[in-house]
Formats: structure tokens, C-alpha cells, sequence
């Protein structure tokens, strides 16, 4: 960093300060770095692709005046993003916009990159195209993919996996999970570690459907040979969503014939899956029953603790921050799956810095509302209703029956417990809403889960887990 750029980037804040609120001026300017000055052109350093993008689409005008008065009216603007944070023994990796104007090794990796993709079996010059041909992003790490009780398994056998590949008995991996719940983030995880790691092994990563087409292409144009000799050179092959297979038939003979080469000469296979091998439909039984050599392992739904990591991991990766008690709303309410939460937590961000306003809490309610429909962000006796019943394994009905079977009764209790702390009905109208009961069968309800909390310790401790989440929402 040079002092002539600092002295001019903190004359651009100057003017941006007056143009910006408070808030979207910590949020988008103070974490921005100047870079270099080159001539009348000002290089800053964003951290991240995202960043960059918010600044062009809702600053421009601002930055561009705030360079004009600065620098004069030639002076123009360059960003450096860092793409790739880098480690100990690699620098981070940098690009530069507008692309192509300042950075001749991006604008040839472009080049590369498109060339690679015209001529996707073409192996003469592998050395060099290893990075391109792998199809691997590489923001899927193993720091990046945050461990929980949901994918330990997945994830400590996929970094067995990755240290030595083709030589573990996990061969094939196959992770399977529902949709959003980080199989391709995991898979190409261990794909950017082996292809960073010591030895030259080539990766490849495919998806199942990019395969189909490609072996279809093949037969069309009389080429396939050289689609599955470009696949028996594979060192690591990962194939991802192998349920798009399905009913395939021809694709998974070929495949079939892949898959025996490769695992014959110690080559590593990593699949995914959207469901268990049991449950896929419409695969060969011998391909099936050729999964079961290796390793199946599961992602399920992070935990609470789990998607309060993943928010904060991704928060500090885009160089933006938010305030907890709207981490924890979004843990809380998004219990759908992984990718839905990144999607919730960028149009918050999105719609804070679009309206000038800040990150707060009934920001994110008023978003949650917009996004997921019939999302009930109030604690109402329904909600609560739904809450017990599902937490006891009961019925809502059962909640306003008549019956008196003793585990309906506690969770009748528990729910008017929580009716009476959560919202601002009477006794009267809370009785009323569980069929019809008399506020003093409310009374009676709160006075017995107090003394049972005092009694008994995992009743307290359940009451205490389920509590949480009405205090979230009603925070
Ligand atoms: P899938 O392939 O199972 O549909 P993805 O791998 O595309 O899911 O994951 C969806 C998004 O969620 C990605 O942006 C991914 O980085 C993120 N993600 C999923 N699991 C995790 C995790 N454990 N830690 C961090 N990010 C995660
Ligand atoms: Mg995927």
C-alpha cells in the first residue's frame, strides 16, 4: 500500500461521507483498502466478488464523483478483489476489474478458459490446463465448510479421502443429502485439496448431467472413444447428482465400464446423490451394488449452533457485518437447508444497503416475510399449538381434546405455559383456544410446569430448549 494512495483514497471517503448514511458507509466503504495510484488511475481492494458488484450496481455514481473531485476528470477507478485469501504458501489470488484492462493474466486465463471449453477431451497440454479442466470453484474448501454433528462423517471421510486419494477403502464416496445441504460444496472441497496438495493428480469434477450430454454428443458425432479415453485418464473422478442417471440406461453401461477401469487402477470415484443408494430408482442393480464398495455417508440439516457458524463464516468471507441477534433469527428461522439461508442472508444485505437502512432485526423479519411465504415471525397460541405438538409427537387436535392420557396433558400444559409467558392473551382467551377451557385450568396448567421444572431436570431442560425459539421470535 503506498501513503500517496492512502491520502487520496481518505480524500475520496471525505466525499463519499457526505453522499452515504452512516451505516451503508461502514458497511461499504470502510472495509475497502487502497491499493495503488497509478497515474491518475486508483486501484482499491474489495474482499470480495460480491462486494465489488454491490459497489457498481448502487455506488457508482457516487465513487465516480468522489475520483472527479479528487483526482480530476481523468481520473478513473480499478478494483483488485481478492478471489482467493490464499495460505501460508500461497499468495492470494487477485483479480482485477473492469477485467481485462489492467490484468493481462486474468484476460488470458479467460481466453484459456474458453478454449478449454470448446475442446473439452483435448489432453495435450494438460500441464497447464489442470486448473480449467477440473471444473473446480475454488471458494469450495474444507475451511469453508463448516463441521457439525450433520456432516462428520461426510465431511472426515472426505478429507481421508482427499490426503490419499484412490488409496483409502472410501472407494467410491458417495455423500448424499437434500438439495442445498453443501454435497457439491463437500465433493469439491476434497477435489481443491488434492489438486493442491503434493502429488499431480489430475481431478475432474463432472456433473451427471453434463456427462449424459456429453456422452450423447459423443455418439452423435461418431466420437466415443475419445469421451471415454479422456475419462479412463482421470485420477480423481467426481461425479455429482448421479440420480439425473436415472433410467439412463445407456450413459450407466458406460459409466459402468468408467467406473470398473477407474477402481481397478486405484483411481479415486466421489459421487452425490440427492437420496440414499437404496432409494435411487431407475439405476442398474450391478452399478448400485458396485457403490457399496466404498463408503456412503450422509449431510443432513445443520443444527442451530451449525448455521450460526455457516452465517458468520460467510459474513466475514464477504467482508460484512451483522448484528447477532439477526444471526441468530436467521439460524432460527431458516431451517430449510444451507443454500436457502445464504439466499436469505444476501437479500438482506441487499435490501439494507438498496434502501439506505440499516441491518436490524425487523429488517430480517420484514425480508423473512417477502421470502418464505406463510412464515409466522409473531408468537401466536397457533404457532405454539404447532410447536408442542410436534415437539411431544402429538396432534394439534389432541391439544384442545378432551382426552387425559398423561403425556397429551403435559403437552397441553407446557403449551399453555407458554401461551401465558409468549403472547398477550388473557387466561381466559388462552383457555379458550385450547377447546374451550376455563382460565383456571390455565392457571392450574402454568403452576404445574413450574413445579415439575423444579423437579425434574430433563423436563426443565426440554421446556428450556423449546423456549428458545419462542424468544427469538419474539425478541
Ligand atoms: P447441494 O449440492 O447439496 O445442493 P451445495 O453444496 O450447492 O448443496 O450447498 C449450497 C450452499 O450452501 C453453498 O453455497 C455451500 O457453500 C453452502 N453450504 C452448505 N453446507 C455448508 C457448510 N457445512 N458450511 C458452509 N457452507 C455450506
Ligand atoms: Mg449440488
Amino acid at each position: 500500500m503506498n501513503s500517496e494512495a492512502i491520502a487520496i483514497w481518505t480524500e475520496c471517503l471525505r466525499v463519499i461521507e457526505k453522499h452515504v448514511n452512516e451505516q451503508s458507509f461502514s458497511t461499504w466503504f470502510k472495509p475497502i483498502q487502497p491499493a495503488r495510484i497509478d497515474g491518475s488511475v486508483l486501484t482499491i481492494q474489495v474482499p470480495s466478488q460480491f462486494f465489488y458488484e454491490w459497489l457498481e450496481d448502487n455506488y457508482v455514481d457516487v465513487l465516480k464523483l468522489a475520483i472527479k473531485t479528487v483526482i480530476g476528470a481523468n481520473g478513473r477507478l480499478e478494483y483488485a478483489v481478492v478471489v482467493d485469501k490464499g495460505n501460508s504458501n500461497n499468495q492470494p489470488y487477485m483479480v482485477s476489474y473492469p477485467q481485462g484492462v489492467s490484468n493481462p493474466a486474468a484476460k488470458k486465463k479467460k481466453e484459456t478458459l474458453a478454449a478449454a471449453a470448446h475442446s473439452p477431451f483435448d489432453l495435450s497440454s494438460l500441464d497447464e490446463q489442470t486448473t480449467l479442466q477440473s471444473n473446480l470453484s475454488s471458494s469450495y474448501t474444507f475451511n469453508s465448510f463448516i463441521e457439525g454433528d450433520c456432516n462428520r462423517l461426510a465431511r472426515s471421510a472426505g478429507f481421508a479421502v482427499a490426503n490419499k486419494p484412490g488409496i483409502t477403502s472410501f472407494n467410491p464416496l458417495m455423500v448424499y443429502g437434500g438439495v442445498g445441504l453443501g454435497k457439491t460444496h463437500l465433493v469439491q472441497a476434497i477435489g481443491n485439496e488434492i489438486k493442491n496438495g503434493p502429488e499431480d493428480k489430475f481431478v475432474l469434477y463432472v456433473s451427471s448431467e453434463k456427462f449424459v450430454n456429453q456422452f450423447m454428443d459423443g455418439i452423435k458425432d461418431g466420437n466415443i472413444k475419445s469421451f471415454t479415453n479422456f475419462y479412463m485418464q482421470v485420477d480423481v473422478l467426481i461425479i455429482d447428482d448421479i440420480q439425473f442417471l436415472a433410467g439412463k440406461g445407456r450413459t450407466q453401461e458406460m459409466f459402468f465400464h468408467i467406473f470398473n477401469h477407474l477402481h481397478q487402477n486405484k483411481r479415486q470415484i466421489i459421487m452425490t446423490s440427492d437420496c440414499s443408494p437404496k432409494d435411487l430408482m431407475g439405476l442398474e442393480e450391478r452399478l448400485l451394488s458396485r457403490f457399496k464398495w466404498g463408503l456412503t455417508a450422509d449431510l443432513q440439516m445443520p443444527d442451530f449452533e451449525t448455521r450460526i457458524a455457516i452465517i458468520r463464516k460467510k459474513m466475514q468471507s464477504e467482508g460484512i457485518h451483522i448484528p447477532n441477534n439477526v444471526i441468530e433469527y436467521l439460524a432460527y428461522t431458516v431451517d430449510t437447508n444451507v443454500r436457502e439461508l445464504e439466499g436469505v442472508l444476501i437479500s438482506l444485505i441487499a435490501h439494507a444497503s438498496l434502501n439506505r437502512v440499516e441491518i436490524s432485526l425487523d429488517l430480517a423479519k420484514s425480508i423473512m416475510k417477502n421470502i418464505v411465504k406463510d412464515i409466522e415471525t409473531e408468537v401466536s397460541i397457533e404457532y405454539i399449538q404447532k410447536s408442542c405438538a410436534e415437539f411431544y409427537g402429538i396432534k394439534v387436535e389432541d391439544l384442545k381434546a378432551k382426552t387425559r392420557k398423561k403425556e397429551i396433558v403435559i403437552a397441553r400444559q407446557v403449551a399453555m405455559y407458554f401461551s401465558k409467558e409468549f403472547t398477550n392473551h388473557s387466561l381466559k382467551s388462552i383457555g379458550y383456544h385450547f377447546g374451550g377451557r376455563d382460565h383456571s385450568t390455565v392457571i392450574h396448567a402454568v403452576q404445574s410446569v413450574n413445579d415439575l421444572m423444579e423437579t425434574d431436570t430433563s423436563f426443565r431442560n426440554a421446556v428450556q430448549e423449546q423456549k428458545k425459539q419462542f424468544k427469538i421470535r419474539s425478541y
